[in-house]
């Protein structure tokens, strides 16, 4: 680029420009989409390797758009959480999730993901106070689920959210245990339900001993923190099996299945627990 000041900016400009664009297209779509009421829910099961059986779903969200398709959410939930989309996008995700549970057998719960910035704004443990009233789903059955990107910022004030969730019955798990660069510090200052062992290990597996030597490290602190584990990802039998033996309490992955529309759920309990 060259040095005249203008000239380097100008260099540069483009790119940024489309993205920027592209971005600020997303989000009028984004808008939209949220006044249309055109999301969906799917749900994948939580599977207890020891009781074999589902005992719940995770609630992931799926936008079929008119020109895109389905657009996945690792494309718009930063879009929404960048904007502050995020905060009526999720107590939407929350109230459809809670509301569908509701309908499910009494032992079966729901797994909704908190963003970092919906979890700090106000008012969601009022949101979820009321969505618990208004749809008649036990606390008990309801778990939120959090990333250690929560911590970034302000620790104080998160954990005293996490806590008074936490004291409405909810159960509180942390997602993607492993990416972050300090997770086990953030599992001494909080009393976690669950944690979600991040699918880049589950993946690892078949790789040799070290991604099994550090599952059974996580399955091993989790015990003695008496939280429970998950892993996320496994796809294999294979995996399953190692698992098994490294004390991990759940699995989630397309093993057992992928997400499914809310309208497959009763079917696929019917076929995994043969309820
Ligand atoms: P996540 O919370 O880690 O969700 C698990 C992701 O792994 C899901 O991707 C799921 O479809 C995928 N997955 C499950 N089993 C397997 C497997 O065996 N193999 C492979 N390759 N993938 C598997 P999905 O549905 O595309 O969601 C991606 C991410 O988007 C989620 O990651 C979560 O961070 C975010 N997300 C989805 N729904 C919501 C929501 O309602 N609110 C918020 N805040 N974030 C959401
Ligand atoms: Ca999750
Ligand atoms: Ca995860
Ligand atoms: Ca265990």
């Amino acid at each position: 680029a060259k040095s005249d000041g203008k000239g380097a900016y100008h260099f540069f400009e483009p790119e940024l420009d489309a993205e920027a664009s592209r971005r600020r297209r997303m989000e009028i779509d984004l808008r939209h989409a949220i006044r249309d009421g055109d999301f969906e829910l799917y749900f994948q099961p939580l599977f207890s390797i020891s009781q074999n059986r589902v005992k719940g779903f995770e609630a992931l969200m799926r936008w079929p758009h008119k020109e895109h398709g389905m657009v996945s959410p690792t494309v718009f939930i930063p879009i929404a959480e960048e904007s502050g989309l995020i905060v009526q996008l999720g107590e939407w995700a929350l109230r459809e999730a809670c509301r569908q549970a509701a309908q499910w057998p009494d032992d079966i719960s729901v797994a909704v993901n908190i963003s970092p910035r919906q979890l700090v704004a106000d008012g969601l443990a009022t949101c979820v106070t009321q969505t618990l009233a208004q749809t008649g789903l036990p606390a008990a059955r309801l778990e939120l689920e959090i990333t250690e990107s929560v911590f970034i910022g302000n620790v104080e004030k998160t954990l005293k959210i996490l806590h008074s969730l936490q004291a409405l019955g909810v159960r509180v798990a942390l997602d993607d245990f492993g990416t972050g660069y300090s997770s086990l510090s953030y599992l001494r200052s909080f009393p976690f339900n669950k944690i979600k062992i991040d699918q880049s290990f589950v993946r690892a597996l078949g790789e040799g001993d070290s991604a099994r030597a550090i599952v059974r490290a996580i399955t091993t602190l989790a015990d003695a923190l008496d939280m429970e584990t998950l892993a996320e990802g496994v796809e294999t039998q294979e995996w399953l099996d190692t698992l098994r033996s490294e004390g991990c309490d759940m699995i989630q992955g397309y093993l057992i299945s992928r997400p499914v529309p809310g309208r497959d759920v009763a079917r696929l309990l019917a076929v995994q627990n043969g309820s």
